[in-house]
């Protein structure tokens, strides 16, 4: 019997169902794991992180049995993850695949840079139009002041 090369996509083990989560650029795979909120989550979730990708370089992969995510749970991961790919999971095979694109508008992950903003007095979900996707502007709906990617902090 002939020994065959160890598959790359073991290096986390698989899944039955569920979602694997992956492309994710390493220095980003704790907070792609903290925006889904999967600190909460019950069920198994696998992940790891620095693994060799041809082309990304490092990357990291979550793997969550039992949970498929909604469009703008995937979408709101373009701001830290914006190669990831969610793929679905059904009886250990590719169901779907999604890539993750940065949505038009982005609710309460991420804090208006603006101090005086209402949204950092107030309860009131922060609200962004994005006005630039590609260098990752966001413009408040409320105090109109421009949040950019150097200055994102999220909630
Ligand atoms: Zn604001």
């Amino acid at each position: 019997m002939e020994t065959k090369e160890p598959r790359k996509e073991l290096q986390v083990s698989a899944i039955e169902n569920g979602t694997v989560i992956d492309h994710i650029a390493a220095k980003s795979l704790f907070q792609v794991l903290k925006l889904l909120h999967l600190e909460n989550y019950e069920n198994q979730i696998l992940f790891g992180t620095n693994l060799d990708s041809k082309k990304y370089g490092k990357k990291g992969i979550i793997k969550v049995a039992g949970k498929y995510f909604k469009m703008e749970e995937i979408n709101k991961i373009a701001l830290v993850a914006p190669t990831a790919t969610f793929i679905v999971i059904k009886d250990y095979h590719v169901h779907e695949k999604t890539k993750v694109e940065i949505p038009d508008e982005i609710y309460q992950i991420v804090k208006c840079f603006n101090p005086n903003c209402i949204t950092n007095h107030e309860r009131i979900p922060t609200r962004f139009h994005v006005i630039d996707k590609k260098d990752l502007k966001l413009q408040c709906r409320y105090c109109e002041k421009i949040t950019e990617r150097e200055d994102m902090v999220f909630i």
